[in-house]
């Protein structure tokens, strides 16, 4: 058997690329360096990033297709290498390795519920028998300590192999940071970038989180410099966009997706949070008033082909839960407890999507279920 590039050019050129349609020769994805000696054929395939979804099953297709139009003695099998065009973001300096799946909070808008739904969704994943960290990241107006009831706590210090290390505060089975524990709201508000970012540093790097299943950081509403700080130090699994449906919102909450997808952050989009979905009077309980309008979350995940995690009514107890620090995700028997509950069944389900994706040398976090709590 005499094997030539064309041969094994014109078996590519059978394999389509999902992404773009193409096929792998059209598409510009074989590179230069395709070596043949005897039966054996190496070479490299070059995808645009190095989390690209179809790495696996392109890679296969191309073997298949050599093994069948060229011929099934040429020896392909592991002599395929994967490359990309943009480099991978930089392994974070294992920053909290104990911790599996990092999940970044975020809306465009500010008041439309973001820290509500940290905080509930942070309940009711702890509620499912998972361990769970949230971390206070919304400088501008922290609220988890409020919103847990723990205004007045002020973390410690152990010393723990040979650092001090912070300790998370631990309520309703979530271990907690807020800057909100260290300053008052009105310091914290003139912090500048730089300032704020370490802080943020400190609370990740320095503190006691021990093993976690999901850690969950509450940004600050919009796009910062906080948001990329965060992002290129931590290896964040996925981020979470809340938004109400009002215009207003859902337009800031594209700018929210188009941040964490864009090609510097990188940062795959789990789904959206569509809150305040609507309104129900307890005294009219089938009755459904769109005060925000209708389903814009909805429509705009389907827009931006991500997943829609929840829509959450406005319902009176979650705000009174917010302001007596008894998060209503508490109460998993309630209709907003349940509500919560899917939300946190979905994220679960998005993360776990998530982590199957990814080719297993890039996998940073391995998703590893506990046993629910009965
Ligand atoms: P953000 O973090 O986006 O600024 P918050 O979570 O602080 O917003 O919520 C703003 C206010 O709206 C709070 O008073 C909160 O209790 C209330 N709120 C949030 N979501 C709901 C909801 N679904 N139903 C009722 N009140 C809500």
């Amino acid at each position: 058997m005499t094997l030539y590039p064309k041969l094994i050019l014109e078996a590519l050129s059978k394999v389509r690329y999902p992404g773009s349609g193409k096929n792998l020769v059209e598409a510009g994805m074989i590179e230069d360096d395709m070596r043949i000696e005897g039966n054996k054929v190496s070479f490299s395939i070059l995808f645009e990033k190095p989390n690209d979804p179809f790495i696996k099953s392109v890679v296969k297709a191309a073997e298949t297709a050599i093994l069948t139009f060229v011929s099934p003695d040429v020896d392909i099998k592991g002599n395929i290498q994967v490359k990309s065009r943009q480099l991978q973001r930089p392994e974070p300096e294992k920053l909290l390795p104990q911790v599996k799946n990092i999940i970044a909070v975020s809306s465009g808008k500010g008041g439309v519920g973001k820290s509500t739904v940290a905080a509930n969704l942070a309940v009711a994943l702890a509620q499912q028998g998972y361990r769970v960290g949230l971390l206070d990241a919304d400088i501008f107006g922290p609220s988890v300590p409020k919103m847990f009831g723990m205004e007045e706590a002020r973390p410690m210090l152990e010393r723990i192999e040979g650092r001090d290390l912070i300790v998370p505060e631990e309520k309703y089975g979530v271990k907690i940071l807020s800057i909100g524990f260290f300053v008052n709201k009105e310091s914290a508000i003139v912090w500048r970038g730089g300032m704020a970012s370490n802080a943020l540093k400190q609370l990740i790097g320095d503190a006691a989180w021990g093993e976690l299943d999901y850690f969950l950081i509450d940004l600050p509403p919009g796009t910062s410099d906080i948001h990329l700080t965060l992002v290129q130090t931590l290896a964040v699994t996925g981020a979470i966009v809340v938004s109400t449906p009002q215009e207003v919102a859902l337009a800031d909450a594209r700018k929210g997706v188009d941040m964490f997808t864009n090609d510097k952050v990188n940062v795959p989009v789990l789904g959206l949070i569509e809150n305040m979905a609507w309104f129900t009077p307890a005294e009219l309980p089938q009755n459904r008033y769109y005060i925000f309008g209708k389903e814009g979350g909805k429509r705009l995940a389907e827009e931006m082909n991500i997943p829609l995690l929840g829509q959450i009514p406005i319902v009176q107890s979650i705000c009174e839960g917010g302001d007596n620090g008894v998060p209503v995700a508490l109460n998993g028997d309630s209709i907003t407890g349940q509500a919560f509950r899917e939300v946190a069944e979905r994220v679960v389900q998005a993360v776990d999507e998530r982590n199957r994706n990814l080719d297993p040398t890039e996998r940073v976090h391995v998703e590893k279920k506990p046993l629910p709590k009965k």
